[in-house]
C-alpha cells in the first residue's frame, strides 16, 4: 500500500491521477496516528511534520520505501530505518530559485512599504505617498553568508537584476559560480562590515548557530538590514531586539524563527514594526510544488520497478 501524508487539497488531484489507489490522509498526523493509520503501508511518502520515529518505524510491519518531499530529512530516524532495510528518498532541490524570490519579495514588500502602502489606500482612504520614502537595492552592497542552491541565485538575481554589488562569505567558495553570479568572497568579517544587506543562506549547524549575535551585529553598518529565509536559530533574536531598538538594524525580514512553532516566545520580534515575519513559505510557490511532487513520484515508480532510485538518502 501506498500512503501519502500531509498533502494540501490543491495537490490530491496529481497524486490520483499517477497513483489511482493510493492513500491519501491531508491531516499532519501525530506518532500514534500515523502507526494506526498506515499499519500497512509499504511506501509513505511525506513532508517535514510528520515524525518518522523509530517508533513509527518499528510498528510498520510492511514499509520498505520511505520518500520525503523536502531537502531535510531530520524528521526520519535513519538508523531505525536502516536496520529494517527500508529505503529512504528526498527532494534535494526543488527550486532554489523559489526561496531566492522570496528573499526579494520580503526585501521589496519591507523596504518599499508595500504593506503599509495598501493599507493606507485600503484602509485609510488616503491616496498619499508622505512618509513611505523607500530604500531602493540599485548599487547597495548585499552580503550572503551561504552560496549554495539558493545563495547562488539570490546573488544572481541580485547582481543581474538589480545591479546590486554582491559579496559573500562561504567556508567552501565555488569561485567558478562568483564569476558566473558577479559575487565575490570575502571574510565573514568583512562582509558584516560592508553590508547594507545581510541574506542568510547556510544551513544551520552547530557552528552556525547564531553566527548572527550581539557580537556581528556590533561589526555591522549603522542602519543594516537583515534577511532570514534558512533557519531561526541562526539568528541570535535576543540580540536582533537590541539591534532594532537601537536603531544599529533598520529592518528585519524573516521566514523562520527561532522555536518557529512557540509564537508566544516570539511575539516582541513579530509585533516590531520594521519587521516583516512570513511562516516559512519560501519554498511554497508552484513551481516547486509541483517539482517536489514530480521528483518524489519518480521515485516512487522507480522503486516499483526495481530501478535504482535515484535521489536515496547516503548511507542507508
Ligand atoms: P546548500 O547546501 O546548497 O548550500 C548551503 C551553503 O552554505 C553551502 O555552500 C555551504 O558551504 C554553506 N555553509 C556551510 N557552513 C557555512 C558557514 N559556517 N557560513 C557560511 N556558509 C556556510 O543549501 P541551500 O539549498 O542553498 O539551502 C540553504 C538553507 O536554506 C538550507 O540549509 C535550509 O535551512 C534553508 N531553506 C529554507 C527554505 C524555506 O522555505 N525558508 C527552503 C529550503 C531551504
Amino acid at each position: 500500500m501506498l500512503v501519502f501524508l500531509e498533502v494540501e487539497p490543491e495537490d490530491i488531484a496529481k497524486i490520483q491521477k499517477i497513483f489511482p489507489k493510493a492513500q491519501i490522509i491531508s491531516k499532519p498526523l501525530n506518532e500514534n496516528e500515523i502507526i494506526k493509520k498506515c499499519h500497512n503501508a509499504e511506501i509513505l511518502c511525506v513532508f517535514i511534520y510528520s515524525q518518522i520515529t523509530k517508533k513509527v518505524i518499528k510498528n510498520l510491519p510492511n514499509l520498505k520505501l520511505i520518500v520525503t518531499r523536502s531537502v531535510g530529512y531530520d524528521h526520519i530516524d535513519l538508523n531505525a530505518a536502516k536496520e529494517k532495510g527500508i529505503k529512504i528518498c528526498n527532494v534535494p532541490d526543488y527550486g532554489s530559485h523559489v526561496i531566492a524570490e522570496h528573499v526579494f519579495a520580503l526585501l521589496l514588500c519591507g523596504l518599499r512599504h508595500i504593506s503599509e502602502g495598501d493599507d493606507r489606500v485600503e484602509k485609510n482612504h488616503k491616496f498619499d505617498f508622505h512618509g513611505l520614502r523607500g530604500m531602493a537595492l540599485k548599487a547597495k552592497t548585499l552580503g550572503l553568508i551561504g552560496t549554495g542552491k539558493i545563495g547562488k541565485n539570490v546573488a544572481r538575481i541580485a547582481s543581474l537584476g538589480f545591479l546590486m554589488n554582491v559579496i559573500a562569505y562561504d567556508p567552501y567558495p565555488d569561485e567558478d559560480a562568483a564569476r558566473e553570479n558577479h559575487f565575490q568572497y570575502v571574510s565573514l568579517d568583512k562582509l558584516l562590515q560592508k553590508s547594507d544587506i545581510i541574506s542568510l543562506h547556510c544551513p544551520l549547524l552547530p557552528n552556525t548557530k547564531h553566527i548572527i549575535n550581539k557580537k556581528s551585529i556590533e561589526k555591522m553598518k549603522n542602519g543594516i538590514v537583515i534577511v532570514n529565509t534558512s533557519r531561526g536559530e541562526i539568528i541570535e533574536t535576543k540580540a536582533l531586539l537590541t539591534g532594532l531598538k537601537s536603531k544599529k538594524i533598520s529592518h528585519v525580514f524573516l521566514d523562520v524563527l527561532e522555536h518557529e512553532k512557540n509564537l508566544a516566545e516570539n511575539k516582541e520580534i513579530i509585533n516590531f514594526p520594521e519587521v516583516i515575519v512570513t511562516p516559512h513559505i519560501a519554498f511554497y510557490a508552484d513551481d516547486s510544488m509541483k517539482k517536489m511532487y514530480e521528483e518524489a513520484f519518480s521515485s516512487i515508480k522507480k522503486f516499483l520497478k526495481g530501478e535504482k532510485l535515484m535521489h536515496q538518502v547516503e548511507g542507508i
